[in-house]
């Protein structure tokens, strides 16, 4: 079922997580024993990220450098499979377009179709070190927003290989959304045109990037609003385990951090998952409170507080 769907017919608030591939050379037992854990609270969904790939460099013992590209965590839409084949979840396959052609996009969605998996998390991703070459005959997204274009086109029956013969395929597709703007736009008003022309393209949802101040994210609401963006606007929230993550999260995620949780932290360091899961608990309570249909949580693989939060609060 498309996420779309799970919203308009949830009773009550939706939680849902997103996963991270292992790291390549791990085995699929990783993500059984995550969603193993997850299974009990009835996720909507789970999304599962995508991974461009890099360059890496290795010194030879005669001096010589060797250049190797790869994916340091491969696997997306497999895992997509196996969750919702296996666990009978329904699962969001995030797609890139930075790193792949879009005759390499075709050929995923025509995976996942075939898969089952009726849901895409469309997304630039972030230019890494390796720059792929792209041949004559190939084409590229660059923004989420074409990428966005390419997958309404095969929705409409619309594929780059006129040879394929298919029936119009049927993704929901959410777009991401920051309430504290991306951190390439001047400014939040320019960085929520942008996000208007993702859900002009077909996007029918939006997840945020994760906030720690629900303020920020209900203002973001209310200007998407005013812009005339009236898709769901799903919170993300992350839930902080460590002292480190006070420079880690804004550093990797441009985003801010309250000083009240600041402050807690850095007194009490030891003490920093109990304080980072009480306020997480006050967020959700607070988005609840405002009519959230969904809580959308990036557990990066770690379970270990979020069974606790999520029974909390699930009805
Ligand atoms: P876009 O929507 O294309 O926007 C990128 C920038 O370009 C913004 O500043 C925007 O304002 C600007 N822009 C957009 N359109 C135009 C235009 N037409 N003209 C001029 N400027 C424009 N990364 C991964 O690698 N893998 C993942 O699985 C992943 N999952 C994510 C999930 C969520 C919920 C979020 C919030 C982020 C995720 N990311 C992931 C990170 C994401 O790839 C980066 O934040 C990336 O820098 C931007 O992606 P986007 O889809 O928001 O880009």
């Amino acid at each position: 079922m498309k996420v779309i769907e799970h919203l308009q017919r949830a009773k009550n608030p939706l939680f849902s997580y997103e996963i991270v591939p292992p790291p390549r050379g791990r085995t699929v037992q990783d993500i059984i024993d995550i969603v193993s854990v997850l299974k009990p609270l009835n996720p909507p969904w789970i999304d599962v990220t995508a991974h461009a790939s890099e360059a890496y460099y290795h010194e030879r013992e005669d001096g010589t450098i060797e250049r190797k590209i790869y994916k340091k965590r491969p696997g997306t839409i497999g895992i997509c499979g196996i969750i919702q084949n296996r666990f009978g979840i329904d699962t969001v396959a995030h797609l890139l377009s930075l790193g792949f052609t879009r005759e390499e996009t075709e050929d995923a969605l025509i995976e996942l179709n075939f898969l089952g998996i009726q849901n895409v998390l469309a997304l630039r991703g972030d230019g890494s070190n390796y720059k792929k070459v792209i041949g004559k005959d190939r084409t590229e997204n660059h923004y989420a927003s074409e990428l966005v274009e390419q997958i309404s086109d095969m929705n409409k029956g619309k594929f780059l290989d006129s040879s394929f013969q298919c029936e119009a395929f049927n993704f929901g597709v959410g777009v991401a959304g920051y309430p504290e703007k991306h951190f390439e736009a001047p400014n939040l008003k320019l960085d929520i045109q942008n996000l208007k022309r993702k859900v002009d393209a077909g996007a029918d949802y939006i997840v945020t990037q994760m906030f720690f101040d629900n303020k920020k994210y209900f203002d973001f609401v209310s200007q998407c609003r005013e812009a005339g963006i009236t898709v769901p606007i799903i919170p993300g929230l992350k839930v902080i385990k460590s002292f480190n993550q006070l420079t880690t999260l804004p550093k990797n995620f441009y985003i801010d951090l309250p000083d009240a949780l600041v402050d807690a932290i850095s007194k009490d360091p030891k003490n920093a998952a109990h304080i980072g899961k009480e306020w997480t608990m006050n967020q959700v309570q607070g988005l609840l409170e405002a009519g959230s249909p969904c809580v959308h949580f990036y557990i990066m693989n770690d379970t270990s507080t979020i069974v606790d939060i999520v029974k909390k609060f699930q009805k």
